[in-house]
């Protein structure tokens, strides 16, 4: 799955990393970075991009580019 996050929308609230923080950190202007993509099960990225309150993650099928949140 392919993972990126918008630090143009991020407000570094941290919701993502307490879903999911094997694969999203805050780095030093505090926004979210991706550590690693495959650091937790899709299920749990999924749902922390889901947690995210300004849908700043994006998440892809990295085989076939289908958009699979948001
Ligand atoms: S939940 Fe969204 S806004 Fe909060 S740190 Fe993660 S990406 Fe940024």
């Amino acid at each position: 799955m392919k993972v990126t996050v918008d630090r143009n929308i991020c407000i570094g609230n941290a919701s993502c990393i307490g879903v999911a923080p094997e694969t999203f950190q805050l780095d030093e202007e505090g926004k979210a970075v991706v550590l690693n993509p495959s650091g937790n099960d899709d299920q749990t990225i999924l749902a922390a991009a889901k947690a995210c309150p300004v849908l700043a993650i994006s998440l892809e099928d990295e085989n076939t580019n289908e958009k699979l949140w948001p």
